[in-house]
């Protein structure tokens, strides 16, 4: 898995140097790791914090993981949203449900969801 952690690094620091180019006029020297991490310490923007927590789970090793069925997030998912907390199929039933709570709902009412067809 270690190459395609630095192939997500890579992505994740990108999406930083953009928004810090878009959004602060700022142009880092380099996308190295230190360089970005100074740029953006001192800023609460919401978006750069999520990047800046998958730099810091990967960093602790605890990047990947589905945080519902702690399964391994697929690669491709990672590298499209690399602050993905959900696989593809935890992600699916969130989107289909939008009120909090109806991931309990949907897997305990799974059963008897045909009655109503
Ligand atoms: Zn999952």
């Amino acid at each position: 898995m270690q190459r395609q952690v630095s192939e997500i690094k890579e992505v994740i620091l990108s999406r930083i140097v953009r928004i810090l180019r878009d959004v602060y006029q700022e142009s880092p020297a380099g996308i190295s790791f230190e360089t970005v991490y100074a740029r953006m310490a001192f800023k609460s923007d919401p978006h750069l914090n999520e990047l800046r927590l998958a730099l810091e789970r990967i960093e602790r090793g605890e990047y990947g993981n589905c945080i519902f069925c702690k399964e391994e997030i697929q690669l491709s998912l990672l590298l499209s949203l690399p602050t993905a907390h959900f696989c593809e199929s935890c992600a699916a039933i969130l989107r289909n449900n939008t009120h909090t709570g109806a991931m309990y709902d949907t897997i305990h009412h799974s059963r008897s969801s045909n009655n109503n067809r």
